[in-house]
């Protein structure tokens, strides 16, 4: 057994889960398919099994137990390796990454500045150990324990595992291209989730893209480069228009233009006029200038109009703002992409552009399709934190142990911590007295150096209820500080049922219907299939442009076979079409137009939906 002195170094002082990185097995494109073959035959391997398994070289035997791992529910750390003294590799060995415990210098550091990382190790024993056999010349299991300690991941969240998220060569190239033009790390991810199917098939996170950004190319290209954007937008064009027009919506949503050299901020514009002219009805009448839609002619026109109107010929402000006038009015600007923003208010100018878009361009189901994903991305980041709740728990760092500890188990993490805020909290108050009533007792509580502020909290011997003056119960559902020392004066080592609201606490979930994978929905057959084929199509984009030849072969081929299939869809839609109008002619309506504020267009229903996608930025 290699377990001794060695372990002891394992331990990384800093970082608990230091990232594990299949580096050494960079997985070829084929991989993908002995995956899935070998994920079916996982189900079956039995321990005896795996005693008896034979690898030609370590990277093999890594891949094997990764694999395994990955079928089984837990993440792989690399363990100790031994070798000869010409240096060569004579065993190895992999464990669980729940092996060990932290470090205890790094649990009972006092003096650090950020919530430690939560705490992942307890100690398993799940390990994998391979030694070289000079005989067979193979190399041969030696070591296999395969119990764990802690329950094993569902196969839902193993995506969230360290050794489980690997970046693939295809998907690298991809994102190196996709950088090199200027497209932001955040959408080349959501770019890579649709085109897998989902983020359960992507198999990294956001993070690991910005790590592997940041480890591979030391290169900052800044999130919105708006001039690298367009390049790579116009480039796109040319070969596919649908590819266009899907970006166009991405990156016009998510980005704002940064400090555009074009083009002035209208809503600057618009202020300023309201403090230089102080002419009623100027800015309105100023701004419809700005805005209107016509042609140059138009506009000069309604300018003239205006400055007679107001009698302004020769006011300062209007003549500066006017030799400008190419740089903010909408007539001189027609023409030029700018993703619909006209101003560095951020919601507004989302607005503006969702606006013009869903009225000329965008169908409704295509916006649903958008405000789906950005679903979908807000339920992954939850069943990531749901994850964190329930597979690592928080290092505890007040002296009430037994009651901070009992809080960890049956609070989510997030409220896990504001929990252990309160009871920091609690230290500033103290009982001055305590009636008893029979079946329950009444605390007076009094704040240090606010002697004549009292709170009272009552509390039920039989069923430990309890409920204070503050209300702040009632209010946010967390138990208040008073309440906390309370559970100090009764001993209490465990939160009562009765200051646990069911929504902070891992239950919640339990009672509602938690909805995963809602990207298969809907649209499904189709989502999957593009999916499918988006991943068929980047592992032969990775080889074809390894040379010029078969670059250019492929575009060829792809060319007459997008005309063939286009003309087949054309055929099929047709008729589906003519079908649909039939029966849905006289039950649809048109969606519900609602004015926004702050923009003059109408816009449709979805505008809800534009502001939620903003939020989860
Ligand atoms: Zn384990
Ligand atoms: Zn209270």
């Amino acid at each position: 057994m290699d377990k001794g002195k060695e372990k002891e170094f394992i331990i990384d002082l800093n970082d608990e889960d230091f990232d594990y990185q299949y580096d050494s097995i960079v997985k070829t494109d084929s991989d993908e398919e002995a995956i899935l073959v070998s994920d079916k035959i996982f189900n079956d391997l039995t321990v005896e099994d795996i005693w008896k398994m034979e690898f030609s070289s370590v990277e093999e035997a890594e891949e094997f137990y990764n694999l395994f791992a990955k079928v089984t529910g837990f993440s792989v750390r690399k363990d100790d390796v031994k070798r000869d003294k010409n240096q060569n590799i004579v065993s190895r060995r992999w464990v669980c990454s729940k092996e060990g415990y932290r470090h205890r210098v790094c649990l009972e550091n006092e003096n650090r500045k950020q919530e430690p990382k939560a705490v992942t190790r307890v100690g398993c024993e799940a390990t994998f150990r391979i030694g070289f056999n000079k005989q067979m010349n193979k190399w041969v299991v030696k070591e296999f324990m395969a119990d764990h300690n802690h329950p094993l991941v569902e196969q839902k969240n193993v995506q969230f595992l360290q050794s489980h998220r690997v970046i693939k060569n295809a998907d690298k190239t991809q994102l190196n291209a996709m950088r090199g033009v200027g497209i932001g790390t955040s959408q080349i991810m959501d770019y890579m989730v649709q085109q897998s199917g989902g983020y359960n098939n992507v198999g990294f996170t956001k993070k690991d893209l910005y790590n592997h950004v940041d480890a591979d190319s030391r290169v900052h290209l800044r999130d919105g480069d708006a001039e690298g954007a367009l390049a790579y937008l116009c480039g796109k064009s040319e070969m596919d228009p649908s590819f266009y027009y899907k970006y166009n919506v991405d990156i016009s949503i998510k980005r704002i233009f940064p400090d555009s050299y074009h083009r002035l901020c209208a809503w600057h514009i618009q202020r300023n006029a309201f403090t230089n002219v102080h002419v009623k009805d100027f800015t309105n009448h100023f701004s419809k200038c700005m805005f209107m839609e016509g042609t140059v002619e138009e506009f000069e026109c309604a300018w003239n109009d205006m400055l007679e109107m107001f009698n302004l010929h020769g006011h300062k402000w209007v003549t500066d703002i006017y030799a400008k006038r190419s740089r903010w009015a909408e007539a001189y600007l027609r023409g030029h992409f700018f993703a619909g923003m006209k101003s560095t208010q951020r919601c507004e100018s989302m607005n503006a552009y969702l606006n013009r878009f869903l009225k000329t361009r965008l169908k409704l189901f295509e916006f649903v399709k958008h405000f789906d994903r950005t679903l979908s991305r807000i339920r992954h980041n939850e069943a990531k934190a749901e994850f964190e709740t329930h597979h690592s728990s928080a290092v505890l760092t007040t002296k009430l142990y037994a009651l901070e500890k009992y809080a960890g188990t049956v609070f989510t993490r997030q409220s896990f911590l504001k929990f252990r805020d309160e009871m920091k909290n609690a230290e500033l108050f103290f009982s001055v007295s305590t009636e008893n009533h029979g079946g329950y007792r009444v605390h007076t509580l009094t704040k240090f150096r606010s002697p004549d502020k009292i709170w009272k909290v009552c509390y039920g011997n039989s069923d430990r209820s309890m409920k204070c003056t503050c209300m702040m119960f009632e209010s946010v559902g967390f138990p208040c500080p008073h309440m906390i020392v309370v559970m100090k004066i009764e001993h209490l080592e465990e939160i009562p049922e009765t200051c646990i609201m069911k929504r902070w606490s891992k239950l919640a979930k339990e009672t509602v219907q938690v909805h995963h994978d809602n990207e298969i929905q809907g649209d499904a057959t189709n989502i999957i299939r593009y999916g499918a084929l988006s991943s068929m199509c980047s592992r032969m984009s990775y080889f074809a442009s390894q040379s010029e030849k078969a670059f250019k072969e492929a575009r060829c081929e792809i060319q007459r076979l997008t005309c063939q299939i286009e003309e087949l869809c054309k055929n099929s839609v047709e008729e589906s079409e003519r079908e649909d109008l039939k029966a849905t002619k006289h039950h649809v309506r048109d969606p519900i137009i609602v004015k926004t504020k702050g923009h003059h267009e109408p816009l449709y229903i979805g505008n809800f939906g534009s502001k939620f996608y903003y939020h989860n930025q």
